[in-house]
């Protein structure tokens, strides 16, 4: 992509409004626009960050063979009377009437939805285990919505909702999506630790919440430092094998590591001092069992081997993935701007053209930019006619780890210079040298 033609209105000033680091970037760097509190339009570079954070979700879920489908965003209010949530989720639902005064509303989350879904069209035990996820933008009227899309009222989610025969099943099909979202996250160049929480409006018995260490979190974290260092790696799981599944969660659930709500002080200090910490996080997951608490009341039943009917065993599974760019941000920057992890970044590599219209230095541009993308990289070629520090700036603060920059100084020499966003280390080598080092 060539800056030039490119749509990316950086901001020069710190907006006012922007309280955390995360959200004052995110709208420096032209990747939000707010339309109201708490809802955004995503411009294009904020749009490749979610893009991208969608597609790995989308593949570490069916990976473990959840099934992809997507509902829609407003909802009968109907549905929500049958589970009693109609008037128990009180003022965040967003409440909305269509012309001939039929209830509806914005979906907050879909447990009543997928739960007919399935009775419509399930009925026997052999058509278990089902996984079904979407990734659909939700409504939450919060009270204070603030920190950007950290805590936005219109956002996006990952919900998946597991149905089951037993509750051996589900509690499988439960610590199925625990190394999922361990794996997402760690794709996503973040460290996400599960802490045992409270269930909170959606109910059940067993719950995590995947918390992303940082000082502007919302929640208080309590935790055993060494928990900080499991990793899942590239290890290959079997998502069938259930001994192998629980095996994982039990290495990453057996460190203390809990959020207030279900904090145990006696336990805590049973940990080694030099390794009991206390600390804030940022809730970017949630998943949940909670057995027959939709399938019951809306009659989600399956007909069993024996030929009885029981209520399908069930669980839901979120991620928010808009959230996520605010805790990627606030955990990945400097006072330059961002520095987006490889994995999730908008563009892999700027180039920056230190004198736009020389003709040797433009050629030497163009020939890097079409060389990275025969090689499936995305670079962004900053070739508009402005000055060098500009252009850094930047490339600084939309925070692309690498940077190539060309100059007719260097060519004379055969080199260009890269330097990488995080270490900010610069080296001298040949075009082709430094296409290799990013490929
Ligand atoms: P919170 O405690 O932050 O209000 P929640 O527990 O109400 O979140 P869940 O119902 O568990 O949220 O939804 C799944 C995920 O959706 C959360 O883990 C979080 O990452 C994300 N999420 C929830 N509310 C918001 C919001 N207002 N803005 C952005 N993301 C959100
Ligand atoms: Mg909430
Ligand atoms: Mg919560
Ligand atoms: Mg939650």
């Amino acid at each position: 992509m060539r800056l030039s033609r490119y749509f990316l209105p950086v901001l020069k000033e710190n907006p006012a409004e922007a309280q955390i680091v995360s959200h004052r970037y995110m709208l420096r760097a032209g990747m939000i626009k707010q339309e109201s509190a708490g809802i955004y339009a995503w411009l294009p570079l904020g749009y490749k960050v979610l893009a991208r954070l969608e597609k790995i979700v989308h593949e570490e879920q069916q990976r473990a063979g959840h099934i992809p489908l997507l509902m829609p965003t407003l909802q009968s209010a109907d549905l929500w009377r049958e589970s009693g949530r109609y008037d128990d989720y009180g003022a965040e639902m967003l409440r909305i009437k269509d012309r001939h005064e039929r209830d509806m509303l914005y979906g907050p989350t879909n447990e009543e939805m997928i739960t007919d879904i399935f009775r419509t069209y399930v009925r026997s035990y052999k058509d278990l285990p089902l996984t079904l996820y979407h990734i659909q933008w939700k409504f939450r009227d919060e009270l204070r919505p603030r920190f950007g899309v950290m805590r936005g009222r219109e956002f996006l989610m990952k919900d998946g909702y597991n149905f089951d025969l037993t509750k051996e099943d589900a509690l499988h099909a439960y610590n199925r999506h625990m190394v999922t979202y361990l794996r997402t996250f760690e794709r996503m160049g973040l460290t996400a630790i599960p802490m045992r929480a409270d269930s909170g409006p959606i109910g059940g018995d067993d719950t995590h919440e995947f918390l992303v260490l940082a000082n502007t979190g919302e929640s208080e974290v309590f935790y055993d430092e060494a928990v900080t260092d499991l990793k899942l790696g590239d290890r290959k799981v079997n998502f069938d094998n259930r001994d192998e599944v629980a095996e994982i969660c039990r290495e990453f659930t057996t460190l203390y590591a809990r959020t207030d709500e279900t904090h145990d002080a006696a336990l805590f200090d049973q940990i080694p001092e030099e390794r009991r910490k206390v600390g804030r996080g940022i809730e970017v997951g949630q998943i949940f069992y909670f057995g027959t608490k939709y399938s019951e009341p809306m009659g989600a039943t399956v007909q069993t081997a024996e030929g009885t009917q029981v209520p399908v065993e069930m669980g839901s599974h979120g991620i928010g993935v808009s959230r996520l760019i605010g805790a990627l941000i606030e955990a990945n920057h400097d006072d330059k701007g961002i520095i987006w992890p490889e994995g999730v970044t908008p563009f892999h590599v700027g180039i920056v053209n230190l004198k736009q219209g020389d003709a040797e230095a433009d050629a030497a541009c163009e020939n890097i930019h079409d060389s990275l993308i025969a090689l499936g990289l995305d670079p962004l070629y900053d070739d508009r006619d402005e000055r060098a520090g500009g252009k850094f700036a930047t490339m600084d603060l939309i925070g692309l780890p690498w940077r190539i920059t060309v100059g007719p100084r260097g060519l004379k020499n055969g080199v260009v210079e890269l330097t990488s966003r995080r270490t900010g280390v610069s080296e001298e080598m040949t075009p082709a040298d430094a296409i290799a080092r990013i490929a």
